[in-house]
């Protein structure tokens, strides 16, 4: 019988695995930088907790939530990262012990979308939530963090799109006028959103369907319809970003999915190339009132995602020299025994040793050596045991050396230390910009 990995859902193997790693360090640098701590919480949560706060009437609720039930309680995988992060920072009361907190977190959610090109149904965020900051300066340094990110990683093509949803008075009257508006095309929408019309009609800004997007060319703007106070928020953000000089373009169609959003509104994008329909690489937004919501106390928040799978995609190809390890490659079972305890002994030192013990030709062994890509070899065949040497081979310099065996760890990590100060590259420059 032989199995196969869930549809929309991928495996990630080793020979991926340092570009993950590469990405995944830029972030917790970058993000770490500006004082951000990892929490982790669990990927299973109740199913109200999303209902409650990502929106009912919302895609992501109403159609791609992989939800099940367990000793009576209906649970469900979480489809993004903050619900569950304001639910744990409410469930420890976090704002009784500190005035402003900064959380990240990275790990897989869970939607049943159609899958395609960079839309799966298991896929990896890493996002951040800063909790007890209104803004909007706070919200300048985060989309200049992730800018600042981007950058550093050599995405190009790089687009931040911004846009305001205001506070709850704003989003109730722009909600009305949006309503009426759409009423009046309402029969040239897609039959989607014209389900949705009456329910959600901000949602139709987002769709992707040609019909809607043409339907909502001269829909009122909600950058228009902002309260004093949103628009005193929405203007010194835009004054931040122009002095910290972020290239942002204002898109008034820019929603975004969830419902629980407030104010700012941000989206980060690349057309490069490969990332193709699915441009958005992250984005996030103000969610003022979600703490309260989730039964905390009054703490306005922002937060953002990052769609890893996504940026992978974006990310020109560049594959560093990989570390310098040692390779032992002994002949013959005597000889097996003592590669075992100069191996451990070159790991105690912190250095990366991988032991050929399958018996094999000295000349198989070689070349799987060179295969793997290893810096240094250390032969033992039996001309080495009896003189108590081992045969050091510097596969880059094509030396070879004769070390007395006592030596070899200390000689192995030596040679390696100096192979990894010559790849080197020089210290990035104390800005603050990672790559
Ligand atoms: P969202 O939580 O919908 O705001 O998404 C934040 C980011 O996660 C998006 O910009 C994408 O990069 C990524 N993302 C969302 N849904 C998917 C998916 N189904 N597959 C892969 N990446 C996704």
């Amino acid at each position: 019988m032989r199995f196969r990995a869930v549809k929309g859902m991928n495996d990630i193997l080793p020979d991926e695995m340092e570009r993950w790693h590469r990405l995944e360090g830029a972030f917790r640098r970058a993000v770490g930088l500006h004082g951000y701590q990892e929490a982790r919480v669990p990927v299973v949560e109740p199913t109200g907790l999303f209902v409650r706060s990502i929106g009912e009437t919302t895609d992501v609720v109403d159609k791609e939530m992989y939800t099940f039930e367990r000793h009576s309680e209906s649970l469900t995988l979480r489809p993004e990262g903050t619900a569950g992060t304001v639910r744990a920072y409410v469930e420890h009361a976090i704002h009784a012990r500190e005035p402003v907190t900064r959380w990240y977190y990275i790990g897989p959610m869970f939607r049943a979308e159609r899958p395609q090109r960079g839309r799966y149904r298991q896929f990896y965020q890493a996002g951040c939530e800063l909790f007890g900051d209104p803004g909007p300066t706070a919200d300048a340094e985060m989309i200049d963090m992730l800018h600042g990110l981007f950058r550093g990683l050599g995405i190009p093509e790089l687009c931040v799109a911004i846009n305001s949803m205001g506070g709850p008075e704003t989003r109730t009257r722009y909600q009305a006028e949006l309503l009426e508006y759409f009423r009046a095309r309402a029969s040239s929408l897609s039959e989607h959103a014209r389900g949705r019309l009456e329910a959600n009609p901000l949602r139709i800004l987002d769709s992707k369907d040609p019909r809607d997007i043409q339907a909502s060319e001269e829909a009122p703007r909600l950058v228009d319809y902002l309260t004093h106070e949103d628009r005193d928020h929405w203007d010194n953000l835009l004054q931040a970003l122009g002095s910290l000089g972020v290239p942002y373009q204002v898109d008034p169609r820019l929603v975004r999915g969830l419902d629980y959003y407030t104010r700012t509104l941000f989206e980060v994008r690349s057309d490069f190339g490969q990332v193709g329909s699915q441009n958005a690489l992250g984005g996030g937004g103000r969610y003022d009132g979600l703490v309260a919501e989730l039964g905390g106390p009054s703490v306005p928040a922002i937060g953002f995602a990052l769609g890893l799978e996504r940026i992978l995609l974006a990310l020109p190809e560049k594959r560093p020299d990989p570390e310098p390890f040692c390779f032992l490659a002994p002949v013959g079972p005597a000889a097996q025994k003592t590669a075992l305890r100069l191996a451990r002994e070159i790991r105690r030192l912190g250095q990366r040793a991988e032991l050929d013990g399958r018996g094999r030709s000295l000349k198989a062994m070689l070349r799987r050596a060179d295969a793997l890509g290893a810096r240094l070899v250390a032969v033992i065949g039996d001309a080495e045991l009896d003189r108590d040497v081992v045969a050091i081979k510097d596969l880059a310099l094509h030396a070879q050396q004769e070390v007395p065996t006592a030596n070899v760890p200390a000689h192995v990590v030596q040679k390696l230390s100096l192979a990894r100060a010559e790849s080197r590259p020089p210290p990035p420059p104390p800005s603050g910009e990672l790559g």
